[in-house]
């Protein structure tokens, strides 16, 4: 891989060869978040906008050069990258806004943004001979982990809280991922994950703790320029748990940027649960994220559910170099945003996939985002991984179905009383 340059600690900034380290800095252990660097000149000698547009191949692989994988290795079949990006003017009217997109991931393979990370994990993994890999995860990395190796007959094991919503936990199930129900919260998976994966040599491909999860996490940035021709929009606006995704789009922006593709830095406004606003508590009150305790993990969006978010230093890099935001919404706010979202574009989010949407529309409302400025929001995850929360939200909505006997005097009763 002659277009990584090196793998540089977050914390003491030193750089590593990428044969060198795994995983973390060896001085700084499990806290060393380590970040990808490249040599941007060979990859323009050998990817270029303009071979892009001639590139017929609509998945995250098309960008190949950008990503920390070897040329020639094989890649998993699923289709995973490329998804939607819906303008939606009607909504951006109704908020004040002249332009509007959605970045619809609910498309992906598993149905969440988290395919693109856990394809860069399986590649790397094959090419490492790896028999098994594994994650913690709220539900959605380990339903992407799972369905991307059951794709590619790689074994894995996962660990789940116990709580996770039935749906990601069927879906891990019947790809026949080896399921570890944990009684506790996501921070205790993790810990437990790291512990497993040490003791029996399982690649690793937790988030906040693989560095290449961010690369593959990036590919989401590259499309959503190139999918508005190259102009970077003024923000982004996503919903933060560990900060993965919000890091990743910052690196992918970055790459852009170095590769002269793009000539400015799209502000990344990251949104956060009331109940579990680990990063929007420390950017508000300047604290620093290492020396920061882990803080509650109460809401109703599970997959932004992080009491000790794993990769906080990418994402606070990320709001604070580009000169973004953190927001904070409740879960009345999460809820209510479901339906809302839903019902003026088509795309029908999970409550962290809504959780945007609330943010864009508090974005709106308090003058972060102006008039004339191009918006991109994104859904990460499918309202059909939780439906449980579907139905509180459409109830609490006082959308309702109409429930009768098989009988057209009702339907006349009800289409014509009105
Ligand atoms: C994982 C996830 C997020 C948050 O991503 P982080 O990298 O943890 O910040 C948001 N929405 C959905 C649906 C997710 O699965
Ligand atoms: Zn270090």
């Amino acid at each position: 891989m002659d277009h990584i340059t090196g793998l540089t600690c977050l914390i003491c900034g030193a750089t590593h060869g990428p044969d060198e380290v795994e995983y973390v800095c060896p001085e700084h252990g499990n806290e060393g978040i380590l970040d990808v660097g490249y040599d941007y000149d060979l990859i323009g000698s050998r990817i270029s906008t303009q071979s892009l547009a001639d590139n017929r191949d609509l998945s995250i692989w098309r960008y190949r050069p950008l990503l920390p994988v070897e040329p020639e290795a094989p890649v998993p079949p699923l289709a995973i990258g490329w998804t939607p990006l819906y303008p939606a003017p009607g909504p951006a009217a109704d908020l004040g806004l002249a332009h509007l997109w959605i970045k619809d991931d609910s498309r992906m393979p598993t149905a969440s943004f988290k395919d693109r990370a856990s394809a860069i994990a399986v590649v790397r993994a094959a090419a490492q001979g790896a028999e098994v890999i594994t994650t913690a995860s709220t539900g959605n990395a380990a339903a992407a982990l799972a369905g991307i190796c059951a794709s590619v007959g790689r074994k894995n094991v996962i660990f789940v809280p116990d709580s996770a919503p039935r749906a990601k936990i069927a879906q891990l199930l019947v790809y026949n991922a080896t399921v570890v129900l944990v009684r506790g919260s996501y921070d205790a998976a993790f810990e437990l994950c790291l512990e497993a994966a040490k003791a029996y040599g399982w690649y690793n491909r937790n988030t906040g703790y693989n560095p290449y999860m961010s690369e593959g996490k990036k590919t989401a940035a590259f499309e959503i320029c190139e999918q508005l021709g190259w102009q970077a929009p003024d923000a982004v606006v996503v919903s933060v748990g560990d900060g993965c995704i919000i890091g990743g789009l910052h690196k992918g922006f970055r790459d852009l940027l170095a590769l002269g593709w793009i000539d400015r830095m799209p502000r990344l406004l990251g949104v956060q649960a009331h109940g579990s606003a680990f990063l929007y508590q420390a950017w508000r009150d300047n604290e620093d994220v290492l020396g920061k305790g882990p803080v509650g993990t109460t809401t109703i969006a599970d997959s932004i559910s992080a009491g000790l978010p794993r990769d906080r230093l990418k994402a606070m890099a990320a709001v604070r170099e580009s000169g973004g935001a953190f927001i904070r919404v409740d879960d009345d706010e999460i809820l209510a945003a479901i339906p809302r979202m839903a019902k003026c574009t088509g795309v029908f989010g999970e409550p962290a996939g809504a959780a945007a949407w609330a943010g864009l529309e508090r974005a709106a409302d308090d003058g972060l985002i102006a008039r004339d400025e191009r918006i991109v929001v994104v859904n990460t995850g499918s309202g059909l991984k939780d439906i449980d929360a579907t139905m509180q939200a459409v109830q609490t909505a006082g959308v309702r179905p109409f429930h009768i006997n098989a009988d057209m005097d009702i339907v006349r009763q009800i289409f014509s009383a009105s």
